[in-house]
């Protein structure tokens, strides 16, 4: 993972059930499971310096995403330094995996058309499903990176990935 721009997905894990307040979204019951969020960067510190912000567990609230992270830690990222913007494409992908389902209509997909950014599953899937998916939905590959993170419950010990 580089300081490039590209787009990237969130595996985030919840371990139990939560409710949290999300702004303009309102109150979210975040239910047990993987939530799975698409975006990308093409700002400043590109993939690396997004991804790692969104690791972190200590931080001011600014984007839907941020709300989840503080209860359902990042426990990996797939990601891409492709120069075209893809994320709308990955969240399809990412919704014909089996079992996926939009919790929040509008999260995370202020700027598009899409019904939302982010989906849930029972579990983690493993990247090799959504690469998969990726293929029936673009009829072209694009490489796929992947970054784990420690998994560590969201009351744990402070930032897991702090550093750029
Ligand atoms: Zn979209």
């Amino acid at each position: 993972m580089r300081d490039l721009p590209g787009t990237y997905v969130l595996v985030m894990l919840a371990r139990d059930p939560a409710i949290v307040t999300a702004g303009a979204l309102g109150t979210l019951q975040i239910a047990e499971g993987a939530y799975l969020y698409a975006g990308s960067a093409f700002g400043p510190g590109g993939v690396r310096a997004r991804v790692e912000r969104h690791a972190r567990a200590d931080k001011r609230h600014r984007w839907h995403v941020d709300y989840l992270t503080a209860v359902a830690p990042v426990i990996e990222a797939w990601f891409t330094h492709d120069p075209r913007r893809l994320e709308c494409e990955w969240l399809q992908a990412l919704g014909a995996i089996r079992g996926a389902r939009e919790p929040w209509p509008g999260f995370g997909a202020s700027d598009c058309g899409c019904s939302s950014h982010l989906i849930h599953l029972r579990r983690a899937p493993v990247v090799d499903t959504f690469r998969r998916h990726l293929r029936r939905v673009v009829a072209r590959s694009v490489r796929i990176g992947v970054r784990r993170y420690p998994d560590v419950p969201a009351a744990g010990p402070g930032p897991v990935s702090s550093s750029r």
